[in-house]
């Protein structure tokens, strides 16, 4: 520490990195085997309208259920993903599964899909989307795409002819995350966006901090004059929602309306009669 202290340059073996690496390494070596093994599953989290507390669809989380290492976060193992290429082959898998499920439910109500940045620049994707549609029989208007602004910035040409043929097919763009990483507002004056998703940190620093209560008031503003709804990510406490009624934001999602669950519980537990919604739907008028 001494050293340190005095601006020495200390060249030192840090074995926690080399663990690091090898831990990584063995993750995707697992994951090759993940999608054959069954071990992947989509949970879903309920999104609803402020107005009166009605659902407005359920976005599709994913899950690694590893069988020695228990259940892994999709934010530990999408990056190793992205980085083998793998992130394609569990990304069909994803938009597969979700479409299939929702075509099962007994609602109607929306499934919205986690893009990668990687599948979004893919001349594939929207022959993809179609065929993935066609083979669950799920309609369109039904699907919603969730996307981050890094595959606007890695090839804009690509990505937005991507989006114009995705949406023209009735499938619903949204864009995740909004407020933090690249998000610029040319992209939003590039592409016709069905929903801005405002990041979760805003949110969940709001209690403390005005300066997150700005921005998110300076987002709802934004996606009123552009006529595009605004979703609030991180809805974890009552006052969380208070702040979005009072600021009019049109749709929330969080741990405070429901967390991500299985699909068949999760169902059960968001229909009409469900006592959260209901009271909000109450408390609305
Ligand atoms: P995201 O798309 O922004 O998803 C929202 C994340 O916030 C989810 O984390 C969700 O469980 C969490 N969340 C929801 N409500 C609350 C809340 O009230 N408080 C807090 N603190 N968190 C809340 P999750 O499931 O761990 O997913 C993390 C990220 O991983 C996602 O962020 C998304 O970027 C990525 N991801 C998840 N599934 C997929 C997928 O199928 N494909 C791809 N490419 N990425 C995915
Ligand atoms: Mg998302
Ligand atoms: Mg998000
Ligand atoms: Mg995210």
């Amino acid at each position: 520490r001494a050293k340190a202290q005095l601006g020495d340059t200390i060249c030192y073996y840090e074995p926690s990195m080399d663990e690091n690496a090898r831990a990584r390494r063995k993750l995707a070596n697992d994951l090759r085997q993940a999608i054959e093994r069954d071990e992947l599953t989509l949970l879903y989290q309920p999104q609803c309208f402020i107005s009166d507390g009605r659902l407005s669809g359920y976005e599709a989380l994913l899950r690694w259920r590893h069988p020695t290492s228990g259940t892994i976060s999709p934010v530990e193992f999408i990056p190793i993903a992205e980085e083998t290429g793998q992130i394609l082959a569990i990304g069909e898998w994803v938009l597969r599964e979700a479409c299939r499920e929702a075509s099962n439910w007994p609602n109607s109500h929306r499934v919205a899909v986690n893009l990668s940045p990687i599948q979004l620049v893919q001349p594939e994707l929207p022959a993809l989307v179609t065929r993935i549609l066609l083979e669950t029989g799920l309609s369109p208007r039904r699907l919603e795409l969730e996307i981050t602004e890094s595959a606007i910035i890695t090839d804009k040409d690509r990505a937005l002819h991507n989006l114009r043929q995705i949406k023209a097919l009735g499938v619903a763009i949204a864009m995740d995350d909004f407020g933090t990483g690249y998000s610029s507002l040319d992209t939003l004056h590039s592409f016709p966006f069905d929903k801005i998703k405002i990041d979760k940190s805003f949110l969940l620093q709001s209690d403390q901090n005005e300066q997150a209560r700005a921005i998110i008031r300076a987002v709802l503003a934004l996606g009123q004059s552009l006529s595009i709804p605004v979703l609030a990510e991180g809805v974890e406490t009552a006052s969380h929602f208070d702040l979005l009624v009072n600021e009019g934001c049109q749709e929330a999602q969080g741990y405070y309306l429901g967390r991500p669950g299985e699909a068949p519980s999760v169902l059960v537990a968001h229909e009409p009669g469900s006592l959260k919604l209901a009271a909000l739907r109450a408390a609305n008028g």
